[in-house]
C-alpha cells in the first residue's frame, strides 16, 4: 500500500500509520479494500487512480473517533446543530472531514467532499464522489444480500449503482424503522432514476 501523491505535507507511510492508529484492524482493512476498489473504479470511469485509492483509504478515518469529541467539534466548530440529533454513522462522512484536515492535513476540496457525502450520497455528485460512495458499497469484504447484483450494476454504470445503493440503504433503514437522513432521503429522489 503506497500513495505516489498524498494531497498532504504528510508522506504515504505517515498517512497510512496514522490511519491505522486511528481505528481497529478490522475497519482499517475495510479501508484498504475501499481503496483497492475505488482505484478499480476510476479505471473504468477515465478518474486519477491514485487520488480515488487515497480518497477511499481515508474515507472511515474518523468512524471509531470517540463520540464525546464529535459532540465538542460540532459544538465549537460551527456545524449545523441539528447534527447533534443523529450519530457517528452520519458524523464520520459530515464531520469527519473535519479530523481528515486537522490529523491527515488533507486539504483537497474533492477529497473532502467524497468523504462528506461517502455515507448518505447527495443530490450533486462527483465523479469521486460517487466512486467512493460505491468502492464503500462493493469492496470484497461486503456480504449482504444483493451485493452481487451491485457489484455488477456498478461495473457497468457508476451513475445506476448510486441509485441502486441509495434504494438499498433506504429499504434497509425503514425496515429497520430507522430514521432517514433527509439528505439521503434527497439523494434517493435524484439518482433513483438515473
Ligand atoms: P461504513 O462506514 O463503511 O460502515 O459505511 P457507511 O459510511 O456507508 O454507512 C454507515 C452506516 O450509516 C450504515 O449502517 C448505513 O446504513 C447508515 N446510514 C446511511 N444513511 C443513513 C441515514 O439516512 N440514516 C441513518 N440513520 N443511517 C444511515
Ligand atoms: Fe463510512
Ligand atoms: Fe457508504
Ligand atoms: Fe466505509
Amino acid at each position: 500500500l503506497i500513495f505516489k501523491k498524498t494531497y498532504s505535507p504528510l508522506t504515504s507511510a505517515e498517512i497510512i500509520a496514522k490511519e491505522k492508529a486511528n481505528m481497529d484492524d478490522k475497519r482499517f482493512q475495510h479501508c484498504v479494500r475501499v481503496s483497492e476498489t475505488s482505484r478499480k473504479l476510476a479505471k473504468l470511469n477515465g478518474y486519477d487512480e491514485d487520488k480515488a485509492a487515497l480518497a477511499g483509504f481515508v474515507h472511515d478515518y474518523a468512524k471509531q473517533v470517540p463520540v464525546e469529541e464529535y459532540v465538542k467539534v460540532i459544538k465549537e466548530q460551527d456545524f449545523d446543530p441539528d447534527l447533534l440529533n443523529w450519530n457517528r454513522a452520519i458524523w464520520h462522512g459530515i464531520v469527519g472531514t473535519y479530523f481528515v484536515e486537522r490529523d491527515l492535513k488533507i486539504r483537497d476540496p474533492e477529497i473532502l467532499t467524497a468523504i462528506r457525502r461517502h455515507t448518505t450520497g447527495d443530490v450533486e455528485m462527483t465523479t469521486l464522489d460517487k466512486i467512493v460512495f460505491m468502492a464503500d458499497f462493493i469492496e470484497p469484504g461486503r456480504d449482504f444480500p444483493g451485493v452481487d447484483e451491485a457489484r455488477k450494476i456498478t461495473y457497468a454504470n457508476l451513475d445506476k449503482g448510486v441509485g441502486y445503493q441509495l434504494a438499498h440503504t433506504l429499504s434497509f433503514l425503514i425496515e429497520q424503522r430507522n430514521k432517514v437522513y433527509p439528505r439521503t432521503l434527497k439523494a434517493y429522489n435524484v439518482w433513483s432514476t438515473k
